[in-house]
């Protein structure tokens, strides 16, 4: 045998976290299901297929986020991206902590204002992206919209929560209404999540 396991089974696509009907009614079932079975597992093979026999084969995938550029990096970026994506989100929405909650209303003034810039950046996003809630090294939040496969990771930045504004992501919910999908999916962040990672924060 002179296959490794790790060279054998590659990046593995991230199980959805809940049900793929457990985000009705502000995302369907069929969006899930091509989001993640589909678009998602698709980067995944792009990825094993693109990094086989080369030295990415043997990072892990955070490793090859940040040295990696063109389509390994794009493939990669969306892996790490979709993973982060769907465990932002849950069925049944959690309050952010009293602690996290404070960040906000220092950064924004409140969670509605946050949940406003969010909109107007994913409005203003041309093209495809990932509008972005992030921290920088003193722990400010900023909002973010990245390009493509764009990471917080790469800016020097921690990413806390993402939003997908490629319109794989609404298009058979929202048609071309982007902003009516962010507004919706707004009930379905999990911001418990959302404060272990900026408590997590270097
Ligand atoms: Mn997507």
């Amino acid at each position: 045998m002179n296959t490794s396991t790790k060279d054998r089974t590659g990046i593995m696509l991230a199980p959805l976290p809940y049900p793929e009907d457990a985000l009705e009614p502000q995302i369907s079932a069929e969006t899930l299901r091509y989001h993640h079975g589909k678009h998602h597992q698709t980067y995944v093979n792009n990825l094993n297929m693109l990094i086989a026999e080369t030295p990415y084969a043997h990072y892990s995938l955070d490793e090859i986020v940040m040295r990696s550029e063109g389509s390994i990096f794009n493939n990669a970026a969306q892996v790490w991206n979709h993973t982060f994506y769907f465990e932002s989100l849950s069925p049944k929405q959690e309050a952010p902590s009293g602690e996290f909650l404070d960040v906000v209303l220092r950064d924004f003034g409140s969670m509605e204002n946050l949940k406003s810039e969010m909109l107007r950046t994913a409005v203003s996003l041309f093209g495809s992206g990932w509008v972005w809630l992030a921290c920088d090294k003193h722990h400010k939040l900023v909002v973010m919209p990245l390009q493509n496969a764009g990471n917080p990771l790469t800016h020097g930045m921690t990413p806390l929560l993402a939003i997908d504004v490629w319109e794989h992501a609404y298009y058979i919910d929202y048609r071309n209404r982007r902003a009516d999908s962010v507004s919706a999916l707004w009930d379905k962040i999990n911001w418990r999540i959302v404060g272990e990672r900026f408590r997590q924060a270097e």
